[in-house]
């Protein structure tokens, strides 16, 4: 179907064999891929995301020079499986299971359908396993769903018999004979996730009220996945999810929309609330979004609790961001980041390194302005062609890719003939931009940053040790949290022997 007829903002199936099957929801086996992705075929490349305990952490892709315990680290559970077990009731679900235990599922001989949720690096897993379920233990139907589905593998329309596009619940529910929902009824499931920064660990609850972008930035697969984005989650929901967080004791929220709108209705209401129950917070958000009402909508976000905004920076070289269609430009994003610092909201960031017009020294040069915008934390990725993305066309029809092992299309990997860089090179830069930005030992406003907090948490011992009552939003800010005796590192950051360190060259300073 063509993106123009599709349905917007709502989920959507595409039909591969038109059955009309509907099964009895407790007929369906849904599973996520396995932790144990690719061990048995002997695969040696990164695994990006999962986490030997059965959590996603994106943090874990890029392991820094300091020790295990100060790593950077969100774990959180797999967000398809928690918002479906949760408003789809009935189907057997497997969350980051070993594959084993997806076998010995299979072999029950209860389940009619198998359902699956991918990324595009998970496909080759998925057709195996799709093959395997109808031939060995005879499934009837199996569907596939997540950013997978846009994967450009001819053998998904072979082996699977519907695509689910979007978010899944109401279409789900439909499939299953149950009757749709409405963005606005989906009940939020408790997203109480472990973070770690500076060797705490807090509860931190994740929060989305809109799923989905309506931008447009060519390399990103949101727009097509779920184009305009999906309608909103009702506010009482919402409402309901934060009181539940309060009780379990959650220290901070992360508002995890794809481009949280703090300004629009909605966005409003649900700031208003995060204070009403003093919960600080943090957001992902596009610079458009947050500065769309200028300084003074700045500092209303900062008076409401607003400690950090994950940006998708993405480059700084402005080329770059006008080609990409990034709605941002490098005068915009530091005069932003400026008026952030005043504000003492902090900034981590999302980068992507290889654009076609980026050389090694243009990257260079960016990576010295990065450190002077002073992220605490910047995630890099390689440019990939995300499939069905604008970027993925234009690359598919001038002949550049060139390596389709859907396995490395993780963003960690150059899966395409870059004009000046070569796929290891790739890599080494992305080694040399996490040594030079993210770790304190060379990034002189980083370790400024952990001596300060360091400093501040000190003197938040001393007053919480003398009574007095801590403030929320100050304990947010020093990712402060009783229940944690972890020391910072000693005050050169250094690695301690014996600690593999994430490269073997000798870094640059910022
Ligand atoms: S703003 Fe972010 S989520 Fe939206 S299209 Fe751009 S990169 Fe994707």
């Amino acid at each position: 179907m063509h993106m123009e007829t599709r349905p917007r903002r709502t989920g959507w199936v595409e039909y591969i064999n038109k059955t009309d099957y509907v099964p009895r929801p407790e007929e369906v086996l849904f599973t996520t891929a396995p932790r144990d992705i690719y061990v048995e075929e002997g695969y040696d490349g990164d695994i990006p995301c999962i986490t030997d305990d059965g959590r996603l952490d994106w943090f874990a892709h890029h392991p820094l020079a300091y020790p295990e315990e100060y790593q950077p680290s969100v774990k959180s559970r797999s967000y398809d499986i928690a918002f479906l077990e949760l408003n789809v009731p009935g189907p057997t679900y497997l969350e980051l299971p070993l594959q084993a235990e997806i076998i010995a599922a299979l072999e029950s001989g209860q389940y009619k359908v198998l359902a699956i949720t991918a990324y595009t690096w998970m496909i080759p897993w998925a057709l195996k396993l799709a093959e395997r379920a109808r031939r060995d233990y005879g499934i009837r139907e199996v569907w596939l769903g997540g950013y997978g589905i846009m994967t450009p593998e001819p053998k998904i329309r072979q082996l699977f018999d519907r695509l689910f596009w979007g978010y899944a619940e109401s279409t789900m529910r439909e499939a299953l004979g149950l009757s749709p929902m409405k963005p606005s009824q989906i009940e939020h499931p408790m997203l109480i996730n472990e973070s770690t920064y500076l060797a705490h660990k807090i509860k931190i609850g994740h929060l989305f009220w809109e799923r989905g972008c309506t931008q447009r930035c060519t390399f990103c697969a949101d727009p097509v996945f779920q184009p305009g984005g999906e309608g909103t989650f009702s506010v009482e929901n919402v409402r309901r999810t934060l009181e539940r967080y309060k009780e379990e004791g959650v220290v901070t929220v992360h508002l995890v929309n794809q481009d949280v709108r703090p300004f629009k209705d909605v966005g409003r209401q649900i700031i208003e609330l995060l204070y009403e129950y003093g919960l600080p917070f943090t957001m992902m958000t596009s610079f458009l979004a947050l500065t769309a009402k200028g300084h003074d909508g700045m500092k209303w976000l900062a008076d409401k609790g607003l400690t950090m905004a994950q940006l998708g920076v993405e480059s700084l070289d402005d080329t770059n961001l006008s080609k990409s269609l990034k709605t941002t430009n490098y005068d915009h994003i530091s005069k932003t980041v400026r008026q952030m610092d005043d504000l003492r909201i902090r900034m981590s960031a999302t980068y992507i390194v290889c654009f076609e017009d980026d050389t090694p020294e243009s990257i260079h040069r960016s990576k010295r302005l990065l450190g002077d915008l002073g992220p605490i934390y910047t995630y890099f990725s390689i440019l990939q062609p995300m499939p069905s993305t604008p970027q993925y066309y234009d690359m598919h029809k001038r002949g550049l890719i060139n390596d389709w092992d859907f396995r490395k299309w993780t963003g960690g990997y150059l899966v395409w003939d870059h004009p000046t860089i070569k796929p290891d090179e790739a890599r080494e830069i992305v080694r040399d931009m996490d040594l030079a930005i993210n770790t304190p030992q060379y990034n002189q406003r980083l370790k400024r940053e952990w001596q300060r907090i360091s400093r501040m948490r000190e003197r938040m011992h001393e007053r919480g040790r003398a009574g007095y009552t801590l403030d929320m939003r100050a304990r947010a800010r020093v990712y402060y949290h009783p229940q944690s005796d972890a020391q910072l590192p000693a005050a050169e950051f250094s690695a301690r022997s014996g600690i593999q360190t994430a490269t073997t060259r000798t870094p640059t300073t910022a």
